[in-house]
């Protein structure tokens, strides 16, 4: 038996007005290089670091959110290392003392979550390097799982989760191609023993029994976070089998070769020279109120899995569940035609039907209070099922008003007995051919019939109406 062992560290830039130690703008969307800095970002002598509140909250409603322990005392290191994208020589982040510590997300454990500043982004091209420090300084949560994970599509359904997490807590934009989240997936496997199995109820045990681990860098999507951690699993698995071993080190992953491969063999934490940052005060955090437990947690909107377990409970499907707990945009229209609709179990699941699979969560120009009109129209037989998608697409199209709408289309269907007795009358006249065939038992024949009907009426008469009228007129 081999036992693979994943565990993740996941970096996300936070979305605060300024950077994280000095008030250089924290824009994403520059494009022009180098223009959101200050001498303090660009590390000159004699400039003094100030930690920006609103990263600090946003990593404190990110640990409550995940049931994590928000640190009484916390406090800033240094981390030394020389690259041109650190220009102090160390990177101020967070070691013995993180904001967060603990938590479970999508029933993987979470060992830790805390605050350090990102580093400026370098471009090589053949041959030179470039340097855009608008990055550099812009908060950075790191988060850091357990090695608790076993396959690659539990890692991958954490790294969304956190996804979903950030952008609805509102703490980031999260788009991992932009590289506003980054994922490092640490593998490794090991040679299971019968004995080893007894142990596993002692976590310490566990860990220890952990085989080598490698470090997998630039994984640029979900999918290559999945490929990458699959890739690693089977070529760990070979050597180990083959009598080699595992040698640990950072790797990358190749899009192009679907492979991973070496980049560099791992420094150790001693390295880093870790040490408290002296620029920077302690936070005693339980002293400042606005950040206390309580005032947190009463701050956090409905989360993730809180709102799935809500519209899992009015009956939707899970595919529309996460459809529409993907976006925040998408739950914020979908909630307020929920509520138009009075909660309603159908019309919901309906509502949620003609949103996902016509709309593919796309609202454009449609209100919901128009949207749940539409829903109540087609509920009671107003709009055929065409009908209501025709309307649909022109109030998403246009805006408007369902009713308006369909009535210029033609396409309010008729209950009124008479009018629609005249459509079947005019077709039976005209389709002597097809009325004979009824008659003589051909079942196909009145479905054509009833086709005809609906043409005549322009598409505003029931199915089932014209099926009964026809049925009445013939028989
Ligand atoms: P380092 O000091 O090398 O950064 P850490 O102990 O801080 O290592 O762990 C970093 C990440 O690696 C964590 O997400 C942790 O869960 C994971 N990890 C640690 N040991 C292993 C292992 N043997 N196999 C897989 N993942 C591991
Ligand atoms: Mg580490």
């Amino acid at each position: 038996m081999y036992r693979p062992t994943i565990g993740l560290e996941i970096h996300a830039e936070l979305k605060t007005r300024t950077k994280m130690f000095c008030d250089s703008k924290n824009d994403p969307d520059e494009t022009r290089p180098n223009v959101n800095i200050c001498p303090v970002c660009m590390a000159h002598p004699g400039t003094l670091p100030v930690i920006n509140r609103e990263a600090v909250r946003h990593v404190l409603r990110l640990g409550t959110a995940v049931g994590g322990t928000l640190a009484d005392f916390s406090e800033f290191d240094r981390k030394s290392y020389f690259y041109p994208d650190i220009p102090k020589g160390y990177q101020i982040s967070q070691y013995i003392h993180p904001l967060v510590t603990g938590g479970k997300l999508a029933g993987v454990d979470i060992t830790r979550v805390h605050l350090e500043e990102d580093t400026a982004r370098s471009i090589h091209s053949q041959n030179k390097s470039l340097v855009d420090f608008n990055r550099a300084g812009i908060p950075l949560m790191e988060l850091v799982t357990e090695p608790v994970i076993q396959d690659a599509e539990t890692a991958g359904r954490f790294a969304r989760e956190l996804q979903l997490l950030v952008r609805t807590l509102g703490a980031g934009e999260a788009n991992l191609e932009k590289g506003e989240m980054r994922i490092e997936a640490n593998v490794s496997v090991a040679r299971e023993t019968r004995s080893d199995l007894k142990s596993e109820s002692s976590r310490s045990n566990l860990v220890s029994l952990l085989g080598t681990k490698v470090e997998v860098k630039n994984l640029n999507s979900f999918r290559s976070v999945e490929r990458a951690i699959t890739y690693e699993i089977e070529r760990q698995t070979a050597l180990i089998k083959a009598g080699e071993r595992v040698v640990q080190e950072t790797r990358g992953w190749d899009e192009a070769k679907q492979e991973t491969f070496h980049q560099r063999f791992k420094e150790g934490s001693a390295d880093y020279r870790y040490f408290p940052e002296p620029d920077l005060p302690k936070l005693f955090l339980s002293e400042i109120s606005e950040f206390s437990p309580e005032a947190i947690r009463t701050s956090l909107p409905e989360l993730p899995w809180e709102r799935r377990a809500r519209y899992t409970k009015f009956g939707l499907k899970a595919e529309d569940v996460e459809c529409i707990i993907a976006s925040v945009a998408r739950g914020v229209f979908f909630d307020a035609v929920v509520k138009e609709l009075d909660g309603g179990h159908e019309p919901v699941v309906l509502a949620a039907n003609y949103f996902i699979s016509d709309l593919a969560g796309e609202s454009g120009n449609a209100t919901p209070a128009s949207f749940a009109k539409l829903i109540r129209m087609f509920a009671a037989h107003n709009l055929s099922s065409r009908g209501a998608k025709d309307t649909l697409l022109i109030m998403v199209e246009k805006g408007g008003d369902p009713d308006v709408i369909a009535k210029e289309q033609g396409l309010i269907q008729v209950h009124d007995v008479t009018a629609l007795g005249e459509a079947v009358d005019k077709v039976i006249a005209a389709e002597a051919k097809a009325v004979g065939e009824y008659k003589s038992g051909k079942q196909a024949a009145l479905q054509y019939l009833i086709g005809k009907a609906m043409k005549e009426s322009r598409g505003a008469g029931n199915p089932e109406s014209f099926k009964k009228l026809l049925i009445e007129k013939l028989d």
